[in-house]
């Protein structure tokens, strides 16, 4: 028998309610803690399980008593958590990258945990001047335990130059699991590497201070918005590494302007700056955001465009009361350095926040301004980041541009 075969065991069944099953039918593959009916003797945190409804099998996955989410859907067939099992799953997540015409040796997102059907990963693929570099971030329990199998997996399908873990989100405290850094597959000699995206060169830092990867989900919206740039004078707020607006300087904007608070992601943008040959029509200012605004506002300066990538702020700002108020006050402030018929370009990855509840607070920020707003191009994120249509959860990004016009006094 192919050793590759041989699964983790099976720690027994976890009986889920009628409502459960009826969503992970469809394929939702999220159980909640109040919907686990029953649960066979000597389950563990973190056990491979199998999910039953009237005592018939439903699905195969792992179980965290600890967690919200008490269970997550690994498949929906009795088949061994195997190596086989997870190169099979790398295979359909690079298969649906090349349904989309994505280059698949390039770089890109190549696992989007439960957007590809395997909770608990993120594992971005970088095609650096050095070779393949995976960055790896673990967020469950569950994927914690069969981390060595992912990683045998990675390394047989991907041949990589080397495999970072970089799992330090925080949803691992819910899962009571603690930070981890390192590189847990091949050696990395040098400290930055170069990828290549859309004609730019782009530096990372693989095992860098913060996240200094690179975010794949915006580059669609990063081609729509370049088409507008040409001979423009823009500013790109929340820039880290200079993703919109290198793309902007590189399809013929006249100039941009750089906002960004941290030192790390400074330090990449001038190295991409200089890589691209870009540097004469960039400045950079350091600092916070809302402040860096309502200064250049001041200053009576204005811009044919603004762009807008802020951070998810209903995690960082105190729930969705909070993000609602980021997220006006910042638009706000985009809006006033505006000239008429200018473009606003808008962005926000909170999962939480609606696209229905983005727009109400773009369209608030708007009227606040005396301004109105005409669609240009609304955009998510990239197909490297499948959405599952019976789980909502898997899309978060929601990216809007319009151009602005200004309401006549009355
Ligand atoms: N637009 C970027 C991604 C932005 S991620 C791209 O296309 O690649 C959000 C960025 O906002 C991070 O780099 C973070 O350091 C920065 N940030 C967070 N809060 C900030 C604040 N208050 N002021 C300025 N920058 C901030």
């Amino acid at each position: 028998m192919d050793s590759g075969t041989k699964g983790i065991s099976v720690s027994g069944k976890v009986e889920i309610s009628g409502n459960a099953f009826g969503r992970i039918s469809k394929g939702h593959l999220w159980i909640f803690k109040n919907e686990v009916k029953a649960i066979s003797e000597g389950i563990r945190d973190g056990d491979i399980v199998d999910i039953t409804f009237k005592g018939r099998f439903v699905a195969r996955g792992y179980y965290n008593s600890a967690s919200q989410i008490a269970l997550r859907v690994l498949t929906f067939q009795p088949e061994p958590i195997s190596l086989t099992f997870f190169k099979n799953k790398i295979a359909q997540a690079i298969e649906l990258r090349k349904l989309s015409g994505l280059d698949i040796q390039g770089s890109y997102r190549l696992l989007y945990s439960e957007g590809d059907m395997l909770p608990g990963v993120i594992v971005d693929r970088f095609q650096t001047d050095k070779g393949t570099i995976l960055v790896l971030s673990i967020m469950t329990l569950g994927m914690e335990r069969l981390k060595g199998l992912l990683i045998e997996a990675l390394a047989s399908s991907i041949k990589p130059l080397a495999i970072v873990e970089k799992s330090d989100t925080a949803l691992r405290n819910l899962e009571g699991l603690p930070p981890f850094r390192g590189i847990v597959y091949g050696t990395l000699e040098e400290k930055e590497f170069i990828i290549e995206q859309d004609g730019l060169k782009i530096a990372i830092d693989p095992l860098g201070g913060q996240k200094t990867g690179f975010y794949f989900d915006q580059r669609p919206n990063r081609l729509a918005l370049a088409k507008a740039v040409k001979g423009k004078v823009m500013l790109d707020v929340f820039s880290y590494t200079g993703g919109f607006g290198l793309y902007a300087l590189k399809s013929g904007a006249l100039s941009v302007e750089f906002v960004e608070e941290s030192s790390k992601a400074i330090e990449l943008l001038k190295i991409n700056l200089k890589l691209n040959k870009l540097e004469d029509r960039a400045i950079i200012y350091q600092g916070n955001a809302f402040t860096i605004l309502r200064n250049l506002r001041a200053e009576g300066r204005i811009f044919d465009i603004v762009n807008l990538d802020p951070p998810a702020f209903a995690k960082t700002r105190g729930g969705l009361e909070g993000a609602y108020r980021g997220y006006k006050d910042i638009n706000i402030q985009a809006v006033r350095l505006l000239k008429p018929g200018g473009i606003l370009a808008t962005s926000s990855c909170s999962q939480k926040v609606s696209e229905e509840m983005f727009q109400q607070v773009v369209l608030e920020a708007a009227s606040d301004n005396r301004t109105y707003l005409q669609l240009i191009y609304r955009g998510s994120q990239g197909p490297d980041h499948p959405v599952l249509l019976a789980m909502p959860e898997t899309r978060y990004l929601k990216f809007l541009m319009f151009r602005v016009i200004k309401r006549p006094p009355n």
